[in-house]
């Protein structure tokens, strides 16, 4: 019997299971006959059975067990089962034929064979619901084995039900199902010899594994029980671990095993583990089934129970923390108090301490073996409190030195126009192309990496921003859709995004700019902006939009036409804008003659650019986004000359309707979308600011007023793509700083700092204190936030020999050396949620690298070891 005939009986299982699936479909849909029985079916595990006849995987990942009507039942009270009412019919339940019904209970089908010979295999249908006692009664009866003899049952090379004189046979009462037997299965039934002795402890296992020429230990292949590739890696990967499997080879488990620890798994996952150890080192099986040992698992931790893929290192984490209970040598913990560190001790001094605490409650192979000690250092942003705690490790978990990032668009609009270069241009906007941003971040992150981008730009001479001055925004055409906050993350998807800059000792408002068109209606024309403001004062906000505004004109009309106004003298925007304005002014001589009537309107027809917006707030937002015609480029004299002759003589008669006349706009607050006012601004009283406020500057004549990002007078910054870490590779040792590096605390994983008695976002800082014998890094290779799940395939470096931890050890002032080896990796290949597992692993026998595949081992090169798909590596320390 060898894998070979397992081969062959799965492909002609794979046959029938499609021809099945389309007979059920058949039966299922076929007229109902007169003194038929049709049986009730949960159709949640109809639909699960069906998907999985049509998947027809061999393995069991979809195999929903047996059937499960309990859904349909209320919950018995006693002995009897009352259906639920209100059962619908193709939702909850299906009717299946009695043919069928009798197949879905009996479906199972094993292939049966004698231990020790090569005869016939028979084929038998089971329930799902056989037990393991029922199918070795049947089998005793098909093999014709005397009464009198004690038999046991074997599949894929570990006993189902081991015989033991002394006791009953444990897993009698488990169904097929339970004993991870798929339909298909090859069971082995074995029969005690006449002296006493079993046929396969001659060898022990010999019978069912290849039993070719003599297998070097430790090369022993896991079968894959259905997805179960994380498993057999994780296994791996602590199978070449020397020490824990030196441990378990000498049999040292036996005198340690804690079966009473209720934080233990009764030693059942010490027991298991350390048979499979045992069997995979004894040099006699090429492969094995870590059945036993999986059903242990999942009996202790449902999660890993299924058949679905799970993660590697959470496995082993788990097998780790389960080997270390069951083994664990204190066998009554006692009870230490443990007190919050505020009086300063030096590091030594607590350390040791909470070390030796942590000894008198855990001491076992494991902790010999893997477990290090990890200083922790929180400090609180407020009262700057200093929290220092040292707690043991059994694996490091590494960030990978990949920020996500994204290269976006951004607009930064300074508080004061900028002029550039020789010719002394102003640019009111400075687009950045291509601004680096993490893909998941917070508002700083943007404002950081704009400022820098301006700060460090060389077409901007003297000007630098501060980047907790700015403000992020998202602008939708002429409205403003998003004005962030600080703490706000940064999602992905945002329009176009704004930065404007905010003065110190300034308050910096948001202002529409709006053209009244009627006594309630007014629309949007050009894009929205801030000003900033040092007194809260009528006169000092309508100086300060005035002299924005005033630079976003081509002609200085603006001034012209408000002539009879007084000159208000406040130079509150400073008079930076103000004399760069005075340049072109007198560059723009010619068109200051030109009549008043005919400087109107914005650069567009304001009909087709700017949105429609009525006081009633209904048919506000969605129609400001439908105007498309962007107002950048196209704001030639020529269009807009053509566009004023159209609408100038509705001008004048909307014009007089407005009150002001004298004032070129007035000033309202207004809700954020610029649609609704909410009232008027009084000029006597003081502004009355919040951070909802939002102005509106109505225009009640037309004025040319430029967008301020028309293409004149923007700036163009196009960064150079920055350092992209795509294809970049990277080091174990960048990955270990990164871990070691300060962090502060995401705004949704707060600290309760015991002084300030609230919970705040501290700093963070991780140091390793001492090192196990064997470290386990594991790469963060995968990534979950609430926006993204992602995977990283970034290849990270790392050496086969000689990876100087010490360096890394805070408790080593020479920083003498502590150099360790590479034993052995776990693999992941594929993308989130499935892909495969495998592990290199080197002999400790034979000082060569192999990679193992589930059941399949082959020498590997020690180039090969290192690979984009290295997750956890596990490193021996020399000595
Ligand atoms: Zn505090």
């Amino acid at each position: 019997m060898t894998k070979e005939v397992e081969m062959e009986v799965d492909d002609n299982d794979k046959v029938a299971a499609l021809k099945f699936a389309s007979e059920v479909d058949k039966m299922v849909n076929r007229e109902l006959k007169e003194g038929e029985f049709w049986y009730v079916l949960d159709n949640k595990w109809f639909q699960t059975y069906k998907q999985y006849l049509q998947a027809c995987d061999d393995d069991m990942v979809n195999n929903p067990g047996p059937i499960d009507n309990s859904d349909l039942f209320k919950t018995p009270e006693g002995k009897t089962l009352t259906l639920k009412e209100n059962l619908v019919e193709n939702e909850d339940f299906v009717y299946v034929p009695a043919e069928l019904w009798t197949i879905l209970v009996n479906e199972f089908e094993l292939k049966l064979c004698l231990h020790g010979t090569k005869q016939e295999i028979i084929t038998a249908q089971f329930s799902q619901v056989t037990t393991l006692k029922e199918l070795e009664k049947e089998m005793r009866k098909l093999f014709k084995v005397d009464d009198k003899a004690e038999t046991q049952l074997w599949a894929c090379g570990s006993l189902l039900n081991a015989y033991d004189p002394s006791e009953p046979k444990k897993n009698d009462d488990q169904t097929l199902v339970e004993a991870s037997l798929s339909s298909g299965a090859i069971v082995t039934l074995e029969v005690q010899n006449s002296d006493g002795s079993w046929p396969s402890s001659r060898p022990r296992f010999g019978a069912i594994a290849t039993r070719s020429s003599k297998i070097t230990p430790g090369l022993c292949g896991l079968m894959n029980l259905g997805n179960t590739c994380f498993m057999n890696s994780a296994l791996q990967c602590m199978s070449n671990t020397p020490p824990l499997t030196e441990y378990f080879v000498n049999d040292k488990y036996w005198d340690e095993l804690n079966v009473d620890n209720p934080l233990g798994m009764g030693g059942e996952i010490a027991k298991t583990y350390g048979d499979l150890n045992k069997a995979m080192w004894s040099g006699l099986h090429s492969f094995l089934s870590p059945r036993e040992f999986k059903q242990a698992v999942g009996k202790f931790s449902p999660q890993f129970s299924g058949f679905q893929q799970q993660d590697c290192q959470e496995l082993m984490a788990f097998l780790l923390d389960g080997l270390h209970e069951d083994l664990n040598r204190v066998k009554k913990k006692p009870y230490i108090e443990i007190k919050q560190e505020i009086d300063k001790r030096p590091d030594s001094v607590v350390a040791a301490e909470s070390w030796s605490n942590y000894l008198k409650r855990n001491d076992s192979i494991i902790v010999d073996t893997f477990h290090g000690l990890l200083k922790s250092t929180l400090v609180c942003p407020e009262c700057d409190l200093v929290s220092v705690t040292f707690d043991p490790y059994c694996y490091l978990s590494l960030p990978l030195p990949v920020k996500r990032e994204r290269a976006i668009d951004v607009m930064f609009v300074p508080a004061r126009p900028l002029t550039v270069g020789p010719e002394k241009k102003i640019k009111q906007v400075i687009k950045i192309c291509k601004l680096t941003v993490p893909k998941v971040g917070i508002v700083p992150d943007i404002c950081n990496a704009a400022a820098r981008a301006i700060n460090e730009s060389k077409e901007i001479n003297g000007f630098t921003v501060n980047p907790s001055n700015l403000i992020v925004t998202e602008v939708n055409h002429y409205r403003l859709t998003r004005v962030y906050n600080q703490d706000d993350s940064f999602s992905s998807n945002a329009d176009e995004i704004y930065i404007f800059e905010k003065l110190d000792d300034c308050t910096a408002l948001p202002v529409y700019i709006r053209r009244v068109k009627g006594e309630d209606s007014a629309v949007l024309f050009a894009k929205p902006f801030f000003v900033n403001i040092k007194q809260c004062t009528y006169e000092a906000l309508y100086s300060a939009v005035k002299n924005y505004v005033e630079t976003l004109m081509d002609e200085p009309g603006f001034t012209k036409e408000t002539t009879t106004q007084n000159n208000d003298g406040d130079e509150e925007m400073g008079a930076g804008a103000n004399s760069d304005n005075g340049d072109t002014t007198s560059n723009n001589q010619v068109n200051h003659k030109t009549p008043t009537s005919t400087v109107t309107s914005a650069s567009l027809s304001p009909e087709t650019a700017s949105s429609s917006v009525s006081n009633t707030p209904t048919n506000s937002a969605t129609e400001a986004t439908t105007s498309a015609i962007a107002p950048t480029a196209t704001a030639s004299t020529a269009a807009a000359a053509s566009g004023d002759e159209k609408e100038s003589p509705m001008d004048d008669k909307e014009d007089g309707e407005v009150e002001g006349e004298d004032e070129p706009f007035t000033l309202r607050l207004i809700n954020s979308f610029g649609t609704m006012p909410l009232g008027k601004i009084s000029k006597d009283k003081p502004l009355e600011l919040g951070s909802k406020t939002f102005i509106a500057a109505d225009f009640t004549k037309r004025f040319r007023i430029r967008s301020i990002d028309n293409e004149e007078t923007m700036l163009r910054m196009n960064l150079q793509k920055s350092t992209s870490n795509v294809g970049k590779s990277h080091n174990l040792s960048e990955c270990i700083e990164q871990f070691t590096t300060t962090e502060r605390l995401g705004e949704h994983d707060l600290w309760y700092c015991p002084r300030c008695k609230k919970r705040q976002q501290a700093s963070k800082k991780f140091d390793i204190w001492s090192l196990p014998k064997v470290a386990i890094f594991h790469l963060k290779r995968f990534s979950y936030s609430k926006y993204w799940r992602d995977k990283l395939d970034t290849f990270v470096n790392f050496p086969l020999y000689n990876l100087d931890l010490g360096q890394y050890l805070i408790n080593n002032p020479k920083k003498e050396k502590i150099l360790y080896n590479l034993v052995a990796v776990a693999n992941h290949y594929g993308g989130l949620g499935g892909g495969h597992y495998t592990a290199y692993g080197k002999n400790k026998e034979t000082g060569t690298w192999y990679h193992f595949d589930d059941s399949n081992v082959s020498q590997a090169s020690e180039d090969a070891v290192v690979s984009k798909a290295a997750y956890v590596l596990l490193y021996l320390r020399q000595d």
